[in-house]
C-alpha cells in the first residue's frame, strides 16, 4: 500500500528552516520561522516559566491523566485573561488543547461535525496551516480579500463586500484577533466595529484565532477586536495559543473555547468539545497547562510574566522601527514606512518570491517567498547586513 503513496509537499515555512540548518554560511540569517528571538538570536525560556517549573517540580504529585478538557484552573484563568469581565463566564465552554493548532482543530471539527457543509472563510493571505486544519476538520474553505493592491494595508471594503455577498448564515469567519499572520496588518477599532456589524447582520460565526496576545499593543489592548465582535455576536469559537506569549512552543498549550448564548448552550458545547477531543488525543498534556495556570494564579509570577511579554513586544517594535530607518538609510528607492503600522512578529515587506530566492542564494538571508519576515529574527548585530542585502536585492532585481 505504502509504495503507491505520493510524497507530500514539505511545509512551506518549516521546509525552509531545514534548508537554513544545512546552509554552511556563518553569516546566514533566518527570518522565516514564527518564533520569538531575543537580541542574541535565542528563543529564551521566560523567567516566570522557570520559576513556575521549579515550583511544579517540588509540588506536583501525579502524572495521572488530566480531564478531557484539561485543568479546571487553567480554563478559568485563561478565560479571565482573554475575556476579563466583558461577558458572563457561564457562557464560556473552554478546553485546554495541544497548542493553538489543537484549539483550531478541535473548535473547527466540533463545528464541522454538527454543521456539515459549513464554510470557513479565511483571509487571503493567512497562516498557511489554516486551510489544511479547517479542511481536515470537515469544513469547506473559501478565502476573502484582505489586503489592498499595494499589500500595505487592509482593504476593508473588499473584505466586507465578499463576506456580505458570498457567505451563508452559519458559516465561520476566521479572524486573527491581533498581529495578523503573515501580514502584521490588523483592523483598527472602527474596522472591528464594521466587521462585527457585518457578521451579526449575516448571522456568521466568528472563529477567532488568538495566537499573539500581548505582542501587538498589550495584553488587554489586544483583546479589543474579540470583545468588539462579542458585543453584537452572541456566539463565537475562539482558539488560544500560549506558544508565543509564554514561550511554551514545544510544551503544546492552547485552548478551544466556545462562547455560547447562555449557560445551557455552553454546557452542551463543552460536552461536544470533549467528544471531539476524546477521539483525537483523549486528553491534553499536563505540563504547559500547569505552567500557565501557576503563573496566572500567582500575582508575583504574573507580574514577572506581564513584564516579560512587554519586553518581547518592545524588542519587536524597536526592531521594526530600526528596520524601517535602516532601509531608508540605504538610500534605496522604496519606502518601507508602511511597516510601522503593522503589529506583532510578522511583516509583509512587499518583496516577491524571486527576491526571496535572491536573498537566500546570494546572501544567506532567509525570508518566506510571500515576502513575510519575522521581525523578531532581526538583531542589532544583523540589522545592517539585512538592510544592505535587501537594498542590493531590490536594485539588482528591478
Ligand atoms: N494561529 C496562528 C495565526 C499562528 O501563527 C500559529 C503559530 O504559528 C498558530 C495559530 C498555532 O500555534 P501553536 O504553535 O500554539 O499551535
Amino acid at each position: 500500500m505504502f509504495e503507491s503513496l505520493p510524497i507530500a509537499p514539505p511545509d512551506s515555512i518549516l521546509g525552509l528552516a531545514e534548508v537554513f540548518q544545512k546552509d554552511p554560511r556563518t553569516d546566514k540569517v533566518n527570518l522565516t520561522v514564527g518564533v520569538y528571538k531575543d537580541e542574541s538570536g535565542q528563543t529564551p525560556i521566560l523567567a516566570s516559566v522557570k520559576l513556575a517549573e521549579a515550583r511544579l517540580l517540588q509540588e506536583e504529585k501525579s502524572k495521572g491523566y488530566l480531564a478531557i478538557e484539561g485543568l479546571t484552573d487553567f480554563n478559568r484563568l485563561v478565560a479571565e485573561l482573554v475575556f476579563g469581565d466583558s461577558i458572563d463566564h457561564r457562557r464560556i465552554a473552554s478546553a485546554q488543547t495541544p497548542g493553538g493548532t489543537g484549539g483550531l482543530r478541535i473548535g473547527a471539527e466540533m463545528y464541522g461535525t454538527h454543521y456539515r457543509g459549513a464554510t470557513a472563510w479565511i483571509s487571503q493571505p493567512t497562516w498557511p496551516n489554516h486551510p489544511s486544519i479547517f479542511e481536515a476538520a470537515g469544513l469547506q474553505v473559501q478565502g476573502y480579500p484582505y489586503l489592498n493592491g499595494a499589500k500595505t494595508g487592509l482593504d476593508l471594503d473588499a473584505m466586507l463586500n465578499a463576506l456580505r455577498t458570498q457567505t451563508r448564515p452559519g458559516d465561520l469567519v476566521c479572524l486573527h484577533a491581533c498581529c495578523h499572520n503573515p501580514t502584521g496588518i490588523d483592523p483598527t477599532a472602527n474596522d472591528w466595529k464594521a466587521i462585527s456589524e457585518l457578521l451579526s447582520s449575516r448571522k456568521l460565526i466568528p472563529l477567532v484565532d488568538f495566537a499573539y496576545q500581548g505582542f501587538g499593543d498589550g495584553l488587554e489592548e489586544d483583546t479589543i477586536g474579540l470583545k468588539t465582535l462579542l458585543e453584537l455576536n452572541p456566539e463565537a469559537i475562539v482558539s488560544l495559543s500560549f506558544s508565543k506569549n509564554f514561550g511554551l512552543y514545544s510544551e503544546r498549550v492552547g485552548a478551544a473555547i466556545v462562547v455560547a448564548k447562555d449557560e445551557n448552550s455552553s454546557i452542551a458545547a463543552l460536552s461536544q468539545l470533549k467528544q471531539t477531543i476524546r477521539c483525537n488525543y483523549s486528553n491534553p498534556p499536563r505540563h504547559g497547562g500547569s505552567v500557565v495556570s501557576t503563573i496566572l494564579s500567582d500575582p508575583s509570577l504574573k507580574d514577572t510574566w506581564v513584564g516579560e511579554v512587554r519586553d518581547m513586544r518592545s524588542r519587536i517594535s524597536a526592531m521594526r522601527s530600526q528596520f524601517v530607518a535602516g532601509m531608508k538609510g540605504t538610500g534605496v528607492d522604496r519606502d518601507f514606512s508602511f511597516l510601522m503600522q503593522q503589529k506583532g512578529m510578522f511583516s509583509y515587506t512587499g518583496l516577491n518570491p524571486m527576491q526571496a530566492d535572491w536573498l537566500k542564494n546570494q546572501k544567506g538571508i532567509y525570508i518566506v517567498g510571500t515576502g513575510r519576515i519575522n521581525v523578531a529574527g532581526l538583531t542589532n548585530r544583523n540589522m545592517a547586513t539585512v538592510c544592505n542585502a535587501i537594498a542590493e536585492c531590490i536594485e539588482s532585481t528591478i
